[in-house]
């Protein structure tokens, strides 16, 4: 029977203790049918270990616990004392940033710098909604001298959250911070791509003081545990990130079974838009970061790049020589910026639609080929001669593609930015106070950058417009996917007809 803890190593620690197990009722045990699944390396193919497998039994049984949570000592937890635990696991989180960041690059690919990187936004998140846990109002509404109303902010219950391969520790956290801070519990299901830190973070939620059953973290298949937790009559809320298509087929799991609650964050295809008043230099830093940050693996990824007639001659050779110049590699080396894909499947999408843009006739103005031929490692790829309708254009690739063309005036630079069936992001590189301000006002998306891209904050709130999803994390708005408001009505008067 295989452990449910193992001692692993990676090129930046020492020997830690590695939980292979599910995590439930703080304690951690095999799955029920006996199941493990292996976890790969994407930096060389090899496999790093194995962790036990979620199925519908283990979710029945997270659930169970967590109701338990829930309807007991929970509910009697102080505010106060619900965010002084969410702010001890931020600082655990810190404490064990080395340990959590080098599991992060060896199960996920992304730089170890990144991965450093995550793991601070991954403990502000957590310490803001720390601070918010005793700042959850309600308000007293007057409607006659004879009436006494009141609402409140409630917590909504059990909450499943299922969510991707791409920031494994940055998700845990803007999933896990608005939850326990309005005084919900949760299940969360890491993505199967990438288990291994949620698990490392789990052994910091007993010692930050969380009583059992209020997190449970377990590792699992979308199809099997996924689906258990979308149609599970005894969860009052999902809250998913992923792609689209999952999306739609978790908002059906919930119209099809108890009609709980959903929120979703899902893909995008966001347009990076360059004005010819723009600081050049700068423009293309930020589109450069926009596309290739975390390897192209972002929902968020500026992919799609306009750049005004005027400069894009000198645009495009400036934006290649910068793209050719990101290090590519080993996740552990010091200058590495680009690591691997995460997985073979991910790897063979993207190159698909790369072989796609080609015969459609695009122009690979650099990229457009795999790096070595160990590890899912691509070349930063930029496709000219672009037109509107191509799939590479319309279709999230989810990789280091992105494509560029020209437009002609700001009409035309929104127009061609909202066309798009997504609405997660979308930026503004211009030195003009007013064209950065009319432009923005226009996009339909839920973040706008202005000379910047990528730059996420967890005291800004972050989601989708059109089907991009529902739903905003991170800020106060996060809040609202986690609470649920109850009028009390108070009759001070006597009897109706008295
Ligand atoms: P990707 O295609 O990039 O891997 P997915 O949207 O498939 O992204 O996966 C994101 C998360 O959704 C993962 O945790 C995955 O296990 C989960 N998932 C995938 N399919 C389903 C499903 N049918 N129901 C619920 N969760 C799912």
């Amino acid at each position: 029977m295989a452990d449910l803890h193992i001692k692993l190593k990676t090129p930046h620690t020492g020997e830690y203790d590695q939980p292979t197990g599910l995590f439930i009722n703080n304690e951690w045990v095999r799955g029920v049918d006996g199941k493990t699944f292996e976890v790969v390396n994407p930096s060389d193919e090899t496999i790093i270990c194995s962790v036990h497998e979620a199925t519908e039994k283990d979710v029945d049984i997270a659930v169970s616990a967590a109701r338990k949570a829930f309807n007991g000592p929970w509910r009697k937890v102080a505010p106060n004392d619900r965010g002084r635990m969410l702010t001890k696991l931020a600082d655990l989180f810190e404490e064990n940033v080395e340990v959590l960041a080098a599991v992060e690059a060896l199960d996920n690919g992304k730089a170890l710098a990144m991965a450093k990187g995550d793991v601070a936004a991954a403990a502000g998140c957590l310490r803001y909604y720390g601070g918010w846990a005793d700042k959850i109002e309600g308000k007293v509404v007057d409607t006659s001298h004879d009436t006494f109303n009141y609402t409140k902010k409630e917590p909504i219950g059990v909450c499943g959250q299922i969510i991707p391969w791409n920031f494994p520790l940055l998700m845990w956290s803007w999933k896990i911070g608005p939850a326990i801070a309005a005084g919900n519990v949760v299940l969360i299901k890491t993505a199967e791509q990438t288990p291994l830190s949620g698990l490392v973070a789990a052994t910091l939620v007993a010692k930050a003081g969380f009583p059992p059953g209020v997190i449970n973290v377990i590792s699992g298949f979308g199809k099997v545990a996924g689906a258990a937790i979308s149609s599970h009559m005894d969860i009052d809320k999902v809250a998913f990130t992923g792609s689209t298509v999952v999306g739609r087929q978790i908002m059906k799991a919930a119209a099809g079974s108890n009609l709980k609650k959903v929120t979703l964050e899902l893909g995008g295809k966001s347009p990076n838009i360059v004005f010819e008043d723009a600081d050049i230099d700068n423009a293309i830093s930020w589109v450069n970061f926009g596309i290739y940050f975390n390897h192209g693996q972002c929902c968020c990824a500026g992919s799609r790049v306009y750049v005004q007639e005027s400069i894009y001659d000198k645009f495009i050779q400036k934006f290649k020589e910068r793209a050719e110049k990101n290090a590519v590699g080993d996740p552990f080396h010091g200058d590495t910026f680009q690591g691997p894909q995460v997985s073979q499947l991910q790897f063979d999408r993207i190159m698909s639609y790369i072989e796609e843009g080609k015969k459609e006739g695009a122009k690979v103005e650099t990229g457009g080929k795999r790096i070595g031929t160990k590890g899912y490692f691509i070349e930063p790829t930029i496709f000219s001669n672009v037109t509107e309708d191509m799939k590479i254009v319309q279709e999230e690739i989810f990789g280091p593609v992105c494509t560029i063309s020209k437009f002609k005036t700001q009409e035309e630079a929104i127009s061609i930015g909202n066309n798009t069936t997504y609405g997660l992001a979308a930026a503004v590189h211009t030195t003009n106070l007013n064209t950065a301000i009319e432009v923005s006002n226009e996009l339909r998306a839920g973040t706008v950058w202005v000379n910047t891209y990528n730059t996420l904050h967890w005291q800004l709130p972050f989601g989708g417009y059109k089907e991009s999803g529902i739903g905003r994390e991170l800020g106060e708005a996060a809040l609202d996917n986690y609470t649920q408001v109850k009028t009390v009505s108070i009759r001070l008067g006597g009897a109706l007809f008295g």
